[in-house]
């Protein structure tokens, strides 16, 4: 059973990986600033308090707990943010990662889990995007990403590290037993707040436009369970584990959803009539981003098995009604 240093471990996905690493054994040691993380989060095992612009607490992170591995979430990714915003991203996610990237050489540490991003492909005219898809990010936050990824492969063939690159689509729902889920500051994912509406929180869910290339006009996502997404996680870290070689590949479903149908699962999950109405396209969003999943499959053995709509959104539900949401 292996220490993992978690960064971002008090986040959104971060702390699902955290549990799921947990569950299996494994010790996490959550590494977070808290500047968008949530102290309710850190439950399943040490913090270490700092921010990856802080070298010197990722070198005391380093030798205090002596990890065996790196699980790399901490990252700024709001894709409107990151077109307003540009150099915060260089900044924060490019310069953080490299500052990351060489404490773990000065430490030893070899084996790397990253969290990247569908957002490296851009808008590929392609039904089902394989890994091979041209990489063309159309925002900043696709492009910091997709520049960690080459630093991470040049690292790696300069000092041994190894590395787990997971693009991920997007990913929804909450912990089975709602113990942790999805919140933000501010909220800007689409499901927190069509169930922000659901519970009168907000008075609508306004749809990022209408006018998209899609049957419906609206953009086109690919959601993955949160918790499915945290299985792969640890079998990325099994493969590192057991001197398995680097990998990308991505993660989520191979099905498509609009804007306007999430909005309408969500109406029938909840039973609460949620009002929708249209604003202006947010910048940077392609029009259509769905996942071909089968190198996962065969290359990690992993697949979704929780990843229904319905079933995200009913998880999300549970937990936006609870004590932890908002704390
Ligand atoms: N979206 C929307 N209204 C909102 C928030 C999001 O129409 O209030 C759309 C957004 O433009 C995108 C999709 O929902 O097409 C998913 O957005 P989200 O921010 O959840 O994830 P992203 O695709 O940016 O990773």
């Amino acid at each position: 059973m292996a220490t993992v240093l978690v960064t971002g471990g008090a986040g959104y996905i971060g702390a699902h990986a955290c549990r799921a690493l947990a569950a299996a054994g494994h010790l996490p040691v959550c590494f977070d600033d808290f500047r968008t993380g949530w102290r309710d989060a850190v439950r399943f095992g040490p913090l270490v308090e700092g921010g990856l612009l802080d070298r010197a607490a990722l070198d005391a992170a380093f030798a205090t707990h002596r990890p065996e591995a790196v699980m790399h979430f901490a990252a700024l990714s709001l894709v409107a943010e990151s077109v307003a915003h540009p150099e915060r991203y260089w900044r924060n996610n490019v310069g953080g990662t490299l500052n990351l990237l060489e404490a773990m050489r000065d430490a030893g540490v070899r084996r790397l889990v990253f969290s990247s991003t569908a957002a490296v492909y851009g808008e590929p005219d392609l039904a089902l995007i394989p890994e091979h898809a041209p990489q063309r990010p159309t925002n900043p936050y696709g492009a910091t990403k997709l520049a960690v990824e080459r630093m991470i492969g040049d690292v790696g063939a300069a000092h041994g590290l190894r590395a787990v690159v997971f693009r991920y689509f997007n990913v929804a729902g909450a912990a089975a037993d709602a113990e942790i889920g999805e919140q933000h500051r501010p909220e800007t994912h689409l499901i927190p707040l069509v169930l922000d509406a659901a519970l009168g929180r907000r008075e609508a869910i306004t749809m990022n436009g209408d006018d998209y290339p899609t049957p419906d006009g609206a953009c086109v996502r690919d959601y993955l369970h949160v918790e499915d997404l945290a299985d792969a996680h640890l079998l990325g870290l099994e493969r590192l584990l057991s001197g398995g070689e680097s990998l990308t590949v991505n993660l989520g479903v191979g099905r498509g959803y609009s804007v306007r149908e999430v909005i309408e699962r969500a109406r029938a999950v909840t039973g609460r009539p949620i009002h929708a109405r249209l604003g202006p396209r947010r910048a940077g969003d392609p029009a259509r981003l769905v996942c071909d999943p089968s190198q996962a499959l065969t290359d990690l053995g992993w697949r979704a098995t929780r990843s229904n709509l319905d079933q995200m959104i009913a998880d999300a539900w549970v937990w936006a009604q609870g004590p932890g949401y908002e704390s």
